[in-house]
């Protein structure tokens, strides 16, 4: 089996990840980011995911106020100024940027080609690996030119799911499938009304679907379909919560989310055409911008050296040993109930200490994203893109340090990560 090394590896070429490999190659170091894909992006790019939220402070004065720095800022920046965003946009208390996913995953292309020390390796996955002691000391990939085994001083988890953690047996949770967040499945409608957007239109096309769930005309999922805008005139996006809670649902299990992939395109189908016939604004609607994939907001979590508790997300607690910031409200998407959104108290921001960002068992791996160290009601609020890259960031930095000998110390990550 081919042996290569590099300074840091990246596992999981999504927001987290991107971001990761390029904070940790403009720190010095030689990365390797491996993607099991064949593109960049994660859920923005497979699923379609079209905004970023977790960017801003909580929306009290007339403009949205930034909250991220660093790299997630210069991305958002860069988004807007190529057309592939538009915003912010304020949502209730929320000040959230719209963005369009293909041009998302095509700036995740350049900004990890600019770094020029990022080696990305696609259609390659993290499959296995070896430990010593407290150290991961290599990966095995499963690529299709065969197996690769990568060695390197520091790596970093952001495979979404806690795909590396379960590959080396490091320690990660996964709530009850009964109690996961809901899976859902995002697809584009064009042209549609604006006029179809407004409240009044809304409440009458709602009650449209409300009566045909009831007559059965549509399946249940159409009752939580949630309908868009987005930076193209006369396209919309529609996110249907899937019903795929229960006591079988397991997002791990990747013949499941193709089989819940091919369901749901069949129910946005029927939706779609149920919208065209009865629906005031969508006579013309054609379906576009399919996704490859549902959109998976929970799997497993992975163990650091502190799990963020929603307690101190609500409360906005700051340990001492921050490296980054979130603002987001825990969000819910249930089996069997409406989405709900709980806000921390006041609006507060809360600090991510580098323990959550530190594995419990090994000590040179690094989390990243949707499944760094948090319960699960506290994922609820720590996933979205604002923070994955932001944790991305300060996990990457921290991985750079470990694999040049340097201490990793909180405040100085904080403060490259301020930059
Ligand atoms: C339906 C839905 C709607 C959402 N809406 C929003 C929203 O409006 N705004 C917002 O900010 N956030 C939203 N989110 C949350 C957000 O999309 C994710 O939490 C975010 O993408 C997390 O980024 P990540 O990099 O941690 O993980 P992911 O985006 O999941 O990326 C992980 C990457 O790792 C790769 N990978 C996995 N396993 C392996 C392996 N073994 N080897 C190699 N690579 C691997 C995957 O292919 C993927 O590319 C939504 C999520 C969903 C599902």
């Amino acid at each position: 089996m081919k042996t290569r090394s590099f300074d840091v590896v990246v596992a999981g070429g999504g927001p987290a990840g991107v971001a990761a490999a390029v904070s940790a190659s403009r720190s010095g170091a030689r990365v390797l980011l491996v993607e099991r894909e064949a593109g960049l992006g994660g859920n923005v790019r497979a699923a379609k995911v079209h905004s970023i939220c977790g960017l801003y402070r909580c929306g009290a004065g007339p403009g949205a106020e930034p909250l991220q720095t660093g790299l997630a800022m210069e991305f958002a920046r860069r988004l807007v100024a190529s057309g592939g965003a538009c915003g912010p946009r304020r949502f209730g208390r929320l000040d959230v940027l719209l963005q369009e996913p293909e041009a998302f995953a095509h700036l995740c292309e350049d900004w990890v080609t600019e770094a020029k020390t990022i080696e990305v390796m696609r259609n390659a996955r993290v499959t296995g690996g070896e430990v010593e002691g407290r150290r991961v000391k290599s990966l095995h990939l499963t690529t299709q030119a065969g197996r690769v085994t990568i060695e390197a001083a520091a790596f970093v988890e952001a495979t979404g799911d806690g795909n590396l953690a379960a590959a080396v047996s490091l320690s990660a949770e996964s709530a009850l499938r009964q109690e996961l967040q809901r899976p859902a499945y995002i697809f584009g409608l064009q042209p549609v009304a604006s006029a179809a957007l407004a409240p009044a239109a809304r409440l009458a096309w709602s009650a449209l679907l409300v009566a045909a769930v009831r007559d059965g005309r549509l399946g249940a999922g159409a009752l939580g379909a949630a309908v868009r805008p987005t930076c193209r005139d006369g396209m919309v996006r529609v996110t249907l919560d899937l019903a795929a809670g229960g006591g079988d649902y397991d997002p791990c299990d990747e013949v499941q989310v193709r089989r819940l992939t091919v369901e749901a395109r069949e129910s946005a189908e029927m939706l779609t055409d149920f919208l065209r016939r009865e629906a005031a604004g969508f006579e013309k609607a054609e379906g576009c911008s399919w996704p490859e994939r549902i959109g998976i907001r929970e799997s497993r979590r992975v163990m650091g050296r502190h799990v963020i508790t929603a307690n101190e997300v609500l409360s906005g607690v700051v340990p001492e040993d921050t490296v980054c910031f979130s603002f987001w409200p825990l969000e819910w998407h249930e089996a069997g109930a409406a989405m709900r959104l709980v806000y921390p108290d006041n609006g507060a921001a809360c600090g991510v200490p580098l323990r959550a960002l530190r594995s419990q068992d090994a000590d040179n791996v690094f989390l990243a994203g949707r499944c760094f160290s948090a319960t699960h009601e506290a994922q609820a609020a720590l996933r979205v893109i604002g923070t994955s890259m932001a944790t991305g960031q300060a996990a990457g930095q921290a991985a750079a340090c470990l694999s040049r000998g340097v201490v990793v110390d909180a405040g100085a990550i904080r403060e490259a990560c301020a930059r």
